[in-house]
């Protein structure tokens, strides 16, 4: 009696699907079971498609890839193959790996995402990939370097960039990328598909950590991986993939799904609440300084213009005083939360100097802008009314202080 109980509750569930359920179901299985034996071997040895083992694919996450390939190839004649990741660290890492060997060289910015500037000189070094800066605002200084070096086999590169926004010539930077055969990759996370295609300028990869605007409500780690080279894509990388686990699991990956449903309603949110708070910013006398590339002022704005579909929802702005005022404003703010993400729904502020930036020498982001007074800010979709009286009454409450 009891042993045939066990039998009954151990035995594997069948999914009656009679008709398709009207949201993406969420495959909670490691692996898949085959009919026959020989049906697994015509799997196993790509005769037949089919599933295997969730490490090598799994109905739910290739759904997703399937939606983002599309978006971030919508309205390009291109065939586009991508890869869910574990996490944007292993989006980049996985990509970079797959790219380059020992010897072999990556060109890019000062000012990348934190991350990923560790990555480059504390992981990847140690394989024998050196990485060689640049600004990358400066075509001339990219060609000698180009032309002078060999080695440099990958231009790595961020538009806008953390926390300052300056843009990134992405169709100048490719062209000059492609005559010396080098290939590009480029970080789109901070303007997700709707806002920029880099595939459109010339781009060869495109990644991006979907833990941000991708999922959009900050409940899941995740990464992507997209090339046009779909044979590379499918052989080299997705065997890196697999074979060093990174891959994504089909719940963070459903979170995406459900994320990127709403994305150009969230974008468009995002970007005209954050183009609001930045003018109102500006005009604060406590403010030193404004970034945003829908501003005039913005050093970006004509090329950001003509790069990227909307300005997006990140903004940064310094306070005179420096630190201790940035922290008595940051301390004040009621809508707005500290945390060290983007891109969620709500308004999150963070103080790269003493979080994302700590790590580099005060002389060298400074000389990027990242100075003690700025103050990042993701801007979420609440009301831009309430979120310019919240971050106001901040301002005037830490200046009073002083
Ligand atoms: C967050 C972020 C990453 C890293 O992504 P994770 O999902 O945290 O691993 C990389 N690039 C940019 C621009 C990011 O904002």
């Amino acid at each position: 009696m009891n042993e045939l109980f066990a039998s009954l509750c151990v035995r594997k569930l069948d999914v009656p699907v009679l008709n398709p359920p009207q949201q993406l179901p969420l495959f909670l299985s490691s692996s898949f079971s085959f009919d026959r034996i020989e049906e697994g071997v015509d799997i196993f040895t790509g005769k037949q498609e089919g599933y295997v083992y969730s490490r090598y694919g799994n109905p739910t996450i290739e759904a997703v890839t399937r939606r983002l390939e599309a978006m971030e190839g919508f309205g390009l004649d291109m065939d586009i193959q991508g890869y869910l990741t574990s996490s944007g660290m292993s989006a980049i890492h996985l990509i970079l790996v797959s790219l380059l060997g020992q010897g072999d060289k990556v060109l890019t910015q000062a000012n990348l995402y934190g991350g990923t500037t560790e990555l480059l000189t504390r992981v990847m070094s140690g394989l024998g990939v050196e990485t060689v800066f640049s600004n990358l605002n400066d075509l001339e200084q990219i060609e000698s370097q180009l032309k002078s070096d060999p080695a440099i086999r990958v231009i790595y590169l961020e538009t806008p960039t953390n926390p300052t926004l300056s843009c990134l010539d992405l169709k100048a930077i490719t062209d000059l990328a492609h005559q010396y055969q080098i290939k590009t990759v480029v970080d789109n996370t901070f303007c997700t598909p709707y806002l920029q295609r880099p595939f459109a300028y010339g781009a060869d990869f495109v990644i991006h950590s979907t833990t941000k605007y991708l999922n959009g409500h900050g409940t899941g780690i995740a990464g992507l991986v997209l090339g046009k080279d779909k044979s590379f894509m499918k052989d080299r990388f997705w065997t890196v993939l697999k074979l060093t686990g990174a891959t994504c699991n089909p719940f963070d990956a459903w979170l995406v799904a459900n994320g990127i449903r709403t994305l150009p309603l969230r974008m468009d949110r995002h970007s005209a609440n954050a183009s609001l708070l930045a003018s109102s910013l500006a005009d604060h006398s406590g403010v030193d300084l404004v970034n945003y590339p829908g501003l005039a002022s913005h050093p970006s704005h004509s090329l950001a213009s003509r790069q990227m579909s909307g300005f997006g929802g990140m903004l940064s702005f310094s306070v005179s005083g420096g630190q201790a005022t940035a922290f008595r404003v940051m301390n004040q703010l009621k809508l707005a939360s500290l945390a060290p993400t983007l891109g969620d729904v709500d308004t999150l502020v963070l103080h790269p100097a003493t979080s994302s930036h700590l790590r580099i020498p005060k002389a060298i982001r400074e000389e990027q802008g990242i100075t003690d007074g700025l103050i990042r800010v993701s801007v979420g979709l609440e009301d831009a009314t309430d979120l310019i009286t919240d971050f106001h009454a901040a301002l005037d409450c830490a200046l009073v202080e002083k």
